[in-house]
């Protein structure tokens, strides 16, 4: 049997033919000389890996590259970027297999994509459910209903600090953890620079620690998180969210174990349809959508910028400088990124992504951005998810409109806008909600193009209601990059 080179987003059991197979992992130092990442994202694919080292039939090189490691006949799951794909395929005597660690098979993503005008999640989310037999009774949804979403849009509970649901169980370092810090800490003596703060890790780094984490996340978390999925509170970042995101794109997690455990609680009735329907949606649905995207797309899909945004990231959002932002929701959720590399999926769409695309940045700085900043990002999860979701830069090829919002959203999700500097009901002065103001002067700003699209309609007729809008769109101009 060939030794199985297992790339450091492969760590789990089923990247492997069998348990005792003999595994080579690689450890480059050149892939963060390459790319600022997070400090604590480097913790944690170093730990990851270095813990994975310690199992039986490990081989770990590190190398300043990958080629230089590869030196016998070797086997290897498909890469999860286009670069590696092309390096394996240009390194002599390995094998290359299908992808593992997602759902749905490439062809079968494939033949349901063709032939079709716009790629919809839901869509997509309905196929695999009947496809691979999920939360499904019979031909029929479980529950009569495929997408409780309506159940799920709930504002914070009014006047609660946190939803009040038990937090993950804490990871205890071990000395893998502490050499790593130490190398970190030589990593920048050298030069290798990072953005983020380093600070104790709260991820998962091997099975045992993933699993702990599902078993705790499906037994006392996730009944509370289908209906608060979307919401927002200062004082408590984690909310109901599983935060295994991360153990997944490491591949400690199968995603099929997954979910098979969510649906199992709902069978047993220890889980409501709502949170297991809306769980069971983000990865069934939305992780393996974005991850076939991007390589259904064609390649230059992550360079695409059809609403012609090209400003540079400023320094104080590129080095996470959260104390430099008075606007609430974004210093809180900016502060999230610096202190942790995550934040949930509401504050990255609605807040840091929101505030991106209202003031034009460059959608593929944006999309690296969040690669290099969370725990949980890689070139194929940010793709689809920034530049077609977040940023509507390819023109609404997997979303129906831009996910624009002003400061209205944000203060009926959320707990925010109560202690900020803000008002999100202004639009000009001094008290003018930056999300309220950056709205309006991107829907003026994009009016053209955003016409045609006919969930637009309403907001652009509430564009021509506004009487002050020049006033507005001056006042924006004049901010500028400057932190809000
Ligand atoms: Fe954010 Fe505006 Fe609310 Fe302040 S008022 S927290 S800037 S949405």
């Amino acid at each position: 049997m060939r030794r199985r080179w297992l790339f450091a987003d492969q760590l789990g059991p089923h990247f492997l033919d069998s348990p005792g197979q003999p595994v080579l992992l690689v450890e480059s130092k050149a892939v963060f000389r390459r790319r600022r990442f997070h400090r604590q994202k480097a913790h944690l694919i170093l730990s990851a890996l270095r813990h994975r080292a310690q199992q039986p039939n490990v081989r770990l090189v590190q190398a300043e590259t990958y080629a230089e490691a590869v030196t016998e006949p070797l086997s290897v799951c498909h890469p999860t970027s286009r670069a590696a794909r092309g390096l394996v395929r240009r390194l002599p005597d390995v094998e290359m297999l299908p992808p593992r660690g997602f759902v749905t098979a490439p062809q079968d993503f494939v033949a349901w994509a063709h032939g079709r005008d716009h790629l919809r999640l839901e869509d997509f989310y309905r196929h695999a459910r009947q496809h691979h037999d999920v939360l499904m009774d019979g031909g029929e949804p479980a529950g009569g209903r495929w997408n409780l979403d309506t159940d799920n849009r709930e504002a914070p509970p009014r006047g609660a600090a946190t939803l009040g649901v038990p937090p993950p169980p804490p990871i205890t370092e071990d000395e893998i953890d502490e050499q790593v810090r130490a190398d970190l800490d030589q990593w920048e003596r050298e030069g290798i620079a990072f953005v983020g703060n380093d600070g104790p890790r709260i991820f998962p780094a091997t099975r045992a620690e993933a699993l702990a984490r599902l078993r705790h996340f499906v037994e006392h978390r996730l009944p509370a998180f289908g209906p608060h999925e979307d919401a927002m509170l200062a004082g408590d970042p984690l909310m109901a969210h599983s935060m295994l995101s991360a153990a997944l794109n490491l591949g400690l997690l199968d995603p099929l174990e997954v979910i098979e455990r969510v649906e199992q609680a709902y069978r047993d009735g220890s889980v409501p349809l709502a949170s297991a329907e809306g769980f069971i949606r983000q990865i069934l649905g939305w992780r393996d959508f974005v991850w076939h995207l991007y390589w259904y797309f064609e390649p230059d899909y992550r360079a695409a910028n059809e609403m012609r945004a090209h400003r540079q990231l400023p320094k104080w959002f590129a080095e996470l400088n959260a104390d430099a932002v008075q606007a609430r929701c974004l210093s809180d959720v900016l502060a999230g990124v610096r202190d942790r590399g995550w934040v949930h999926h509401i504050p990255r769409l609605m807040v840091l992504g929101n505030y991106a695309m209202q003031r034009g940045w460059r959608p593929g700085a944006v999309a690296d951005w969040f690669h290099r900043c969370f725990v949980d990002g890689y070139e194929w999860v940010m793709t689809a998810n920034v530049i077609g979701m977040s940023q509507f830069a390819d023109g609404g090829r997997m979303s129906t409109k831009p996910y624009a919002a002003g400061g209205a959203y944000i203060n009926r999700m959320s707990d925010y806008c109560g202690g900020c500097r803000y008002d999100p009901k202004v639009r000009i002065g001094e008290d003018a909600c930056p999300y309220s103001a950056g709205y309006w002067n991107y829907l003026a700003h994009h009016e053209a193009a955003l016409a045609g699209n006919h969930r637009m309609r309403q907001p652009l007729q509430g564009l021509h209601r506004l009487s002050d809008l020049d006033a507005v769109v001056e006042q924006e101009k004049a901010r500028g990059s400057r932190a809000p």
